[in-house]
């Protein structure tokens, strides 16, 4: 009865790890991916406003005028953006969707990042596009020769996403500038997916606008990590007039157009200031580099709530997730996200109670196995 497109695509390693929370009494659960602060007030009274006012029939496909400019506007801004077409979508998944059915014909190859937010190489097989891997290996920095590494004769676009899930990285001005080298000499599309462009610690928000032409650049962005309204489904794509109206056509027979109400409550959003939640993540992000260091090997996440150490010497993820679960302690492992069977996500989007919980049940399993 099932399609092939659809018996391609496996459940998600996270929502197995996800039942087996459901089963358990008070556990610490840091496999979360969404921040654990709620919807700023005057989001939410904007929302309620606006299903009052009766702003509760489709919108035009592309979004609120008023809002794909507030969105414009903020990228041009803050990032240098200079690209002038925009359209609101249903979290940036939707834009991936959109993005991929736009630019990908069945046989098309895009590069993905190893380690990789689980929803890109499940969106390429649904399109039929193939995809390759380049390496963002922990500590080694992503160049031109890597990247290019990974370029076949199909490749059609390749995508970044900093700062990254599941890695906590962010790309610096020279990774992003091999990016745009590498894609200018193959001619290839660069789908930057920047959802956590709100969360960064050690300095300001480095876009990939500043370092990719315009277009050839398919920026994505959302409100679902920035202001805790990941249930709310609200995300934005910027990019090439083509592009995005291709997008817009695909828009009007799929989602339609994102949800009214919560379009409404975005522009609220757009004036809201997040940096005390931003202050505090980097507080806990802070608080968990101190108190993991000596205990497991990792990069100090710069940026998005996730941190990404290496697995105890001689366990398997699988392993290594059990150990945790019988400490109560729910964490991802990298397999999720990388053919490589070496680290471990996990997520301090938690409260702090939740995180010294969490802290004491990862220092307590940190041996390694001995006698391998
Ligand atoms: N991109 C990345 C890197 C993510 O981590 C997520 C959510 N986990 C998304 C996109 C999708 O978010 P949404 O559809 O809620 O905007």
């Amino acid at each position: 009865m099932i399609s092939r497109r659809a018996a391609g695509v496996e459940a998600s390693g996270i929502r197995k790890i996800f039942e087996r929370v459901a089963s358990m009494a008070d556990p610490i659960d840091l496999s979360i991916g969404q921040p654990h602060f709620d919807v700023p007030e005057p989001v939410q009274a904007a929302a309620i406003a606006a299903m009052r006012a009766g702003r509760n029939r489709y919108t035009l496909t592309q979004g609120l005028p008023e809002l794909n400019a507030a969105i414009l506007a903020r990228l041009a801004a803050r990032d240098g953006y200079r690209g002038t077409h925009s359209l609101v979508t249903g979290g940036v998944s939707g834009g991936l969707l959109l993005g991929y059915l736009a630019l990908l014909d069945p046989g098309d190859h895009l590069l993905l990042p190893d380690p990789y937010f689980t929803m890109y190489p499940a969106l390429a097989q649904m399109v039929g596009a193939g995809w390759s891997p380049y390496a963002l290996r922990p500590g080694v920095p992503l160049t031109e020769a890597s990247l290019e590494a990974a370029v076949g004769p199909r490749t059609r676009a390749v995508l970044v996403n900093s700062p990254a899930n599941p890695s906590g990285r962010v790309l610096g001005p020279a990774e992003l500038d091999a990016v745009g080298a590498v894609a200018e000499r193959h001619d290839l599309v660069v789908i930057s997916d920047e959802i956590y462009d709100a969360f960064v610690y050690d300095g300001p928000h480095e876009s990939a606008a500043r370092h990719v032409d315009v277009g050839r650049l398919l920026l994505l962005g959302g409100f679902s990590k920035t202001y805790g309204m990941p249930g709310w489904r609200m995300g934005y794509a910027a990019g090439p007039e083509v592009l995005i109206e291709a997008m817009r056509r695909l828009q009007q027979f799929t989602f339609v157009c994102a949800p009214s109400v919560a379009q409404h409550a975005c522009l609220a959003a757009l004036e809201v200031d997040m940096s005390p939640q931003v202050a505090a993540y980097r507080r806990k992000r802070d608080r968990l580099v101190t108190a993991l260091a000596g205990h497991y090997e990792f990069d100090v996440p710069r940026g998005s709530f996730y941190m990404y150490p290496r697995l105890p010497a001689g366990l398997s993820g699988a392993a290594f997730v059990e150990r945790a679960l019988a400490e109560q302690l729910l964490i991802v492992p990298g397999t999720v996200f990388s053919a490589r069977d070496e680290h471990f996500r996990l997520s301090f989007a938690v409260s702090d109670e939740l995180l010294e919980r969490g802290i004491a049940a990862l220092q307590r399993i940190a041996a390694p196995v001995r006698g391998r």
